[in-house]
């Protein structure tokens, strides 16, 4: 059973119908061994995808402050092979990369084939903070979502896996998260008076969110949302959409490992035959 709600666009929804807090009436202990199953089939399918590089997969983590970005990466993504997968994380943009069109930055990272792509924040920020603070001209931000589901066609033409995950919290939840940094010194490096002000923000952002929800959701990209008030279901719901994303894959890339294999053994045989 799916734990995070996939959405493809069939109809808009509203981010208050779905609870932050769910956990589909797991146990704690029950998702740690579900989690261990779900790393070992997704680091399987990873060395498949790599080798077979027929495809590649594109992960946008978004979330509001606290919401358990970082985290998501160490837990899920930590155990795959750092030989084919990357992270890109995108902040405030530089210079250059306001000298350039919004999605110049992003497209550079866009993962090859064979290869799997975390992006820590995205191009969605573009219609998320920017929005949020008018730091650009309503018509400009308003046209990035044509402009985005576009971009994510593209890569979905290439053969390019695109999920992307809202690590959904409650405005509690994360309140209790950023007076819990202040109390241990190995997050203070976390600390940051911008993540108070953001709060001020909590319904601006939540309008925003949906829009870019309900606007840049499709069946060849669909937004998950991920119930997100407890890590631990947190990591289990991402891991779990991802691997039954990628497992409809397996059958095709064993067959085609399979046609590689027969043309080089058969090279080889030639070869050892003309010895
Ligand atoms: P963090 O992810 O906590 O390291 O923070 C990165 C910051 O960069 C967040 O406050 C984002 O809102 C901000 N950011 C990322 N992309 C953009 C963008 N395109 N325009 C403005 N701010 C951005
Ligand atoms: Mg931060």
């Amino acid at each position: 059973m799916p734990y995070a709600y996939k959405i493809t666009g069939t109809h808009p929804i509203k981010l208050k119908d779905f609870d932050p807090g769910d956990d589909a009436g797991l146990k704690r202990e029950d998702a740690a061994e579900k989690l261990a199953k779900l790393c070992d089939e997704l680091t399987r399918l990873q060395e498949l995808l790599y080798a077979a590089s027929d495809h590649s997969v594109l992960i946008v983590l978004q979330g509001r402050d606290t919401s358990g970005k970082d985290g998501t990466i160490k837990t899920v993504m930590g155990p795959l092979n750092s030989l084919s997968c990357n992270v890109a994380s995108f902040k405030v943009p530089t210079e250059k990369e306001r000298a350039h069109d919004f999605l110049w930055r992003v497209h550079q990272h866009a993962p090859a084939e064979g290869e799997i792509t975390i992006f820590n924040r995205s191009h969605y920020e573009d219609v998320l903070v920017v929005r949020v603070h008018e730091l650009a001209p309503e018509k400009v931000w308003r046209a990035r979502y044509d402009h985005i589901n576009a971009f994510e066609k593209l890569l979905a033409d290439n053969d390019t896996v695109v999920l992307k995950f809202y690590l959904h919290i409650s405005k509690e939840e994360q309140e209790e998260r950023l007076l819990e940094r202040e109390q241990d010194r190995t997050k203070y490096w976390k600390l940051s008076v911008g993540d108070w002000k953001e709060r001020e923000y909590w319904n601006a952002y939540t309008r925003a969110y949906e829009d870019a929800i309900n606007k840049c959701s499709a069946p060849h990209a669909p937004w998950f949302i991920v119930p997100a008030n407890k890590k631990w279901f947190r990591n289990l719901a991402v891991a779990e959409a991802i691997v039954a994303a990628l497992k409809p894959f397996e059958k095709q890339w064993l067959k085609d490992l399979d046609i590689v294999g027969q043309r080089e053994k058969a090279l080889i045989e030639e070869y050892r035959k003309s010895k």
